[in-house]
């Protein structure tokens, strides 16, 4: 194992991308970038983490910005508790740790969103603490490169990953961690075929040698996503449209067009909106959400009055101040034709 770790170390010294967040092993930018990496794209990533950094350069600012500019920071990125957790944690990083990031691991663990793979990452790359980071990129690679045949999902396979890698790290294990993982998102893909012709492990993977790299790890299928409908109002009252704060726990805060469940048909509409003096059919949209899938139907609606339900706001006011969920996004785009 000593010389695969040797391998990996030497390509990654070699291959690894150029990041804005690998400038410096600075906890609060490794743990931003860590973050907003969860279930995101690294490019789709990096110019999020730069707006970020430059609007709010440190945990103080952090624990001190309104929730409303840090959703609009973080709008488009999806999973909004993300940002949430993180000011809620930034708040126990000034009470709790005196504005000090933590620096060991049981500590960076007790922060809010954080879980045993970020703790990990932040604790073996910014500390050099002896700690694992395994992801799904990681037990890809392992499970390749040993050829076993397993279900990544399951919580008791990731112990054991956990506890076979922890066992051969190497006195750099941020540097590994990281190795592994870059492996693993560049080069031994998840979809498809991995690309093992440039792959370190090409002569020694055991699952590439057997013919078997595109069967690891097991595919299991994914339960059904529930679906949804929903009827939106595009209201307009003069130069501006009504907006609704989201009370529920999918998208909390965020700001949203208002809606209801289930499709209405045109004569509800007109029942509904007595007031209005025009209304005209709107565009469909469909948005999946890792276990959700909505149907949106929208109405454009002009009224006399404004209702006092709403908060009221231009078409530029709502790009500059409002953080719209991205399921949300082909409405603006359809109000800005109107
Ligand atoms: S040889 Fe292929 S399957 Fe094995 S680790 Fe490399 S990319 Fe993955």
């Amino acid at each position: 194992m000593k010389r695969y770790v040797e391998l990996l170390l030497n390509w990654f010294y070699e291959n690894k991308r150029d990041l804005p967040w690998r400038k410096a092993t600075n906890p609060y930018h490794v743990w931003i970038s860590e973050v907003m990496l969860q279930q995101t794209r690294i490019d789709k990533v990096i110019s999020y983490y730069e707006k970020f950094i430059e609007k709010i350069p440190d945990i103080k600012s952090l624990s001190e910005i309104s929730d409303d500019k840090l959703l609009k920071l973080w709008e488009g990125l999806g999973y909004y508790s993300r940002a949430r957790n993180l000011k809620k944690a930034a708040i126990k990083i000034m009470n709790d740790f005196h504005g000090e990031f933590p620096n060991n691991y049981a500590d960076i663990l007790s922060l809010p969103g954080v879980g045993e793979y970020t703790a990990g990452a932040i604790a073996s790359v910014c500390f050099q603490l002896p700690e694992v980071a395994i992801d799904g990129n990681t037990m890809r690679v392992y499970c390749r490169l040993c050829d076993l045949d397993l279900d990544i999902s399951n919580l008791q396979v990731k112990k054991a990953i956990a506890n076979k890698i922890r066992n051969i790290l190497p006195e750099n294990p941020g540097d590994f961690n990281q190795a592994i993982m870059e492996l693993g998102e560049t080069i031994c893909l998840p979809n498809g075929h991995p690309k093992c012709l440039e792959c370190p492990f090409c002569y020694s993977c055991s699952a590439h040698l057997n013919q078997r790299e595109t069967l690891i790890p097991r595919k299991i299928i994914s339960s059904q996503k529930l679906e949804e409908e929903y009827t939106l109002f595009l209201i307009k009252y003069k130069n501006k449209y009504a907006l609704h704060k989201r009370k529920t726990d999918l998208l909390k805060n965020m700001w949203e067009f208002p809606n209801e469940p289930g499709f209405l048909t045109y004569d509800e509409i007109k029942e509904k909106f007595k007031n209005s003096t025009f209304i005209k059919i709107g565009i469909t949209n469909t948005h999946l959400f890792s276990h959700k899938k909505w149907f949106m139907n929208s109405y454009f609606i002009e009224v006399q009055d404004q209702m006092n339900e709403y908060v009221w706001a231009t078409i530029e006011e709502i790009e500059s101040n409002y953080a719209i969920p991205t399921a949300f996004m082909p409405f603006l785009a359809y109000i800005k034709t109107k």
